[in-house]
């Protein structure tokens, strides 16, 4: 049968460049880091190579770069990091009503510790306004964490504006890139400190980074060794390291744009020119090059991914019935469907290999599974 992947934003297959670049430090050059022999600094040469090139994928320095465990280290570092070293001044936190539960859950976390947490709304295409940012700090204000582009729905906010108002207004800033970072060029965005995961693109699971600007206040995530300059103990997971190194660098080569907007562009107008009411989810230009979201009415989003499976199709959904509640996803709540409507998204994203073979497949294969499901829907 055949197989299409449209589930980029979930995980990325790992280049095999990458993957040769990592092969030597399993066996041959396994040696550890903190090491004042051969073994050691041949890997921790190889760290030091691989944070430059990290470094350089978002216009940083390398001594900004810390390498964490993935996106939701980095994004639990990043607030608890700035909440516990700067809650003298004081305990209020901004953010989104969008972000990744790496990001919300987090906060969520420091609500409970006595934080304050304001949850900024977004319109319907889910951009967050900077304004209503500006209007929420106050002078307990110690952080705001938006991110860059939203995972579900491809909605790119402006970061660079809502930047802005934090350095005016003397507030750290965080953003959660670990959708755009490696897909979208990134320079620096203006924040204090950015999260980015190598899974995302193209790189191995369990490894990622942030970016944290000279001069920043935090404490460091984990406790004992000396690793990463005090700022996270534990020994450095080099193989990882070095192939989120060779990601960042094929990254910076190749972003595949282009090739996905037309791909992601003849999906959406596929779509809707074969299956009737259906909503286009997040915004029409200001979204991520590889994201489609829409809502089919009528339908739940997993007897869709279901019914696709079956064809080989991997998708995702904002539909909630996978994780176990009833409710459907805060982003899809967030931009204000209908309980219904938000039941019945779906979930395609591309990346690097999608072809347009992949693209006219899905075209053929979805409407008939969403006409079979309709006809059998007690929603309608
Ligand atoms: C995937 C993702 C994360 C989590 O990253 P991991 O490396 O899987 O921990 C965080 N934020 C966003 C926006 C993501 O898409």
């Amino acid at each position: 049968m055949k197989r299409v992947y449209l589930d980029y934003a979930a995980t990325t297959p790992t280049h095999p460049d990458v993957l040769a670049e990592m092969q030597p430090y399993f066996f041959l050059k396994f040696g550890n880091p903190s090491s004042i022999h051969q073994f050691g600094q041949e890997a921790k040469a190889a760290i030091e190579t691989a944070r430059e090139k990290t470094a350089k994928l978002i216009g940083a320095s390398a001594d900004e770069i810390v390498f964490t465990s993935g996106g939701t280290e980095s994004d639990n570092f990043a607030i608890e990091g700035i909440a516990f070293a700067n809650e003298k001044k004081g305990k209020h936190i901004i953010t989104s009503k969008i972000e990744h539960h790496a990001v919300s859950e987090c906060c969520e976390f420091l609500a409970k510790r006595g934080f304050t947490i304001t949850h900024i709304p977004v319109d319907k295409f889910g951009l967050v306004d900077p304004e209503d940012v500006k209007k929420t700090i106050t002078d307990k204000t110690i952080l705001i964490s938006i991110m860059h582009a939203n995972n579900e729905i491809g909605t790119i906010e402006p970061i660079a504006e809502i930047a802005g108002i934090a350095k005016e207004k003397g507030v750290y800033f965080h953003t959660d890139a670990v959708q755009t970072a490696g897909h979208i060029p990134i320079n620096k965005l203006n924040a204090d400190l950015i999260s980015f995961s190598a899974h995302k693109f193209y790189g191995p699971k369990g490894i990622g980074a942030l970016y944290i600007k000279k001069g920043t206040r935090m404490v460091s995530f984990l406790h004992g060794g000396a690793q990463e300059k005090n700022r996270r103990a534990s020994t450095e997971n080099v193989p990882g390291i070095v192939g989120m190194g060779k990601a960042c660098e094929l990254a910076q080569n190749d972003m595949a744009i282009e090739k996905e907007t037309i791909l992601r562009d003849k999906l959406i107008k596929g779509l809707f020119d074969q299956i009737p009411e259906i909503v286009l989810n997040g915004h029409p230009t200001l979204r991520l090059p590889n994201n489609v979201n829409i809502s089919i009415k009528h339908i739940e989003g997993e007897s869709i991914l279901i019914n696709l499976d079956l064809m080989g199709i991997a998708a995702s959904s904002g539909s909630a019935c996978t994780s176990g509640s009833l409710d459907p996803s805060h982003v899809l709540m967030a931009i204000g469907l209908a309980h219904e409507v938000a039941h019945g998204s779906l979930r395609l994203t591309l990346g690097k290999y999608t072809t347009d073979d992949d693209i006219i497949y899905l075209l053929e294969t979805l409407p008939p599974i969403v006409k079979k499901l309709r006809a059998m829907s007690p929603l309608k």
